[in-house]
């Protein structure tokens, strides 16, 4: 199986040349394969944003090596990485992060701006993804005009427009209610299984995990506890997630 992301050793301290710095990631491995279906998991402050946010490219660690797609991009110069982030990953935000001044057909289209593609080849390439999340009639609208839900749609296709090697996924249903969260989950889920693509996710809801294949638990900076659905049933996975999310909380009251 193609390896999408290999991280390793990654440390991030915060305030490095300060009186006070302070240790979020204490060393972590990871693998991420073609096709996997990740979620993070862990207590606030944890360090789940920081950990992905230094392995997509968004922050810089402090330690180890992060390489995406056979290239290190520890190295890479803010330049290179601009490039980088648009041909290989997309991103996916709580708070959706779409531009309000451009139309949901132009915020879908951002990542490929800096492609080679023509005019014609991008409006073609928006259309698509956009028909396969059922937003195709909401192009030439405002993200204000467009509900939650359909918003974080948008910002789904904006991330899969470029058929990125990985998507990230910062608590991508944090400002959904729960019918539009289970539906953005269930979308992933398909993606995931009919056309392969690779997802890296945090969330603190068990039951949004429990859509993935695989979670991690990350505790102080730390990677803890590895859970893997195999050929359990989402119900049993979801059982076995918050058991281990009640054995954390437990520990708290020791
Ligand atoms: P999580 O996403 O798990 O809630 P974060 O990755 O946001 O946690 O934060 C991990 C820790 O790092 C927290 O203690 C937080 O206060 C600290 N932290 C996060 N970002 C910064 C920053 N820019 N400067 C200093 N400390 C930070
Ligand atoms: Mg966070």
């Amino acid at each position: 199986m193609d390896e999408v992301l290999k991280a390793t050793g990654v440390e991030k301290t915060y305030g490095l040349h300060t009186k006070q710095p302070f240790k979020a990631l204490k060393g972590i491995d990871l693998t991420i394969d073609e096709n996997d279906f990740i979620c993070i998991m862990g207590p606030s402050g944890s360090g789940k944003s920081t950990f992905i946010n230094v392995i997509s490219t968004i922050d810089n660690p402090t330690g180890g090596r992060v390489v995406i797609g056979g290239q290190d991009v520890t190295d890479m110069t803010e330049e290179q990485l601009g490039r980088f982030k648009y041909e290989n990953l997309g991103f996916i935000f709580q708070d959706f992060n779409l531009i309000g001044s451009l139309t949901i057909s132009e915020n879908i289209a951002v990542p490929l701006s800096l492609s080679h593609k023509s005019k014609q080849e991008i409006i073609q390439d928006v259309e698509a993804v956009a028909k396969k999340l059922g937003i195709d009639h909401l192009l030439h609208k405002y993200p204000e005009e467009c509900s939650g839900g359909q918003r974080q749609r948008a910002a789904i296709a904006r991330a899969l427009v470029n058929q990125p090697k990985l998507i990230v996924a910062d608590e991508p249903t944090g400002n959904l209610d729960s019918e539009n969260s289970h539906e953005i989950l269930r979308l992933f889920k398909q993606l995931n299984d009919e056309d392969g693509v690779t997802i890296l996710m945090v969330t603190h809801d068990s039951m949004i995990a429990s859509y993935s294949k695989k979670l991690l638990f990350i505790k102080d900076g730390e990677l803890e506890t590895t859970i893997e659905k195999l050929n359990k049933t989402q119900k049993e996975y979801y059982y076995e997630i918050v058991d281990a999310n009640s054995k954390e909380s437990q520990e708290l009251f020791q």
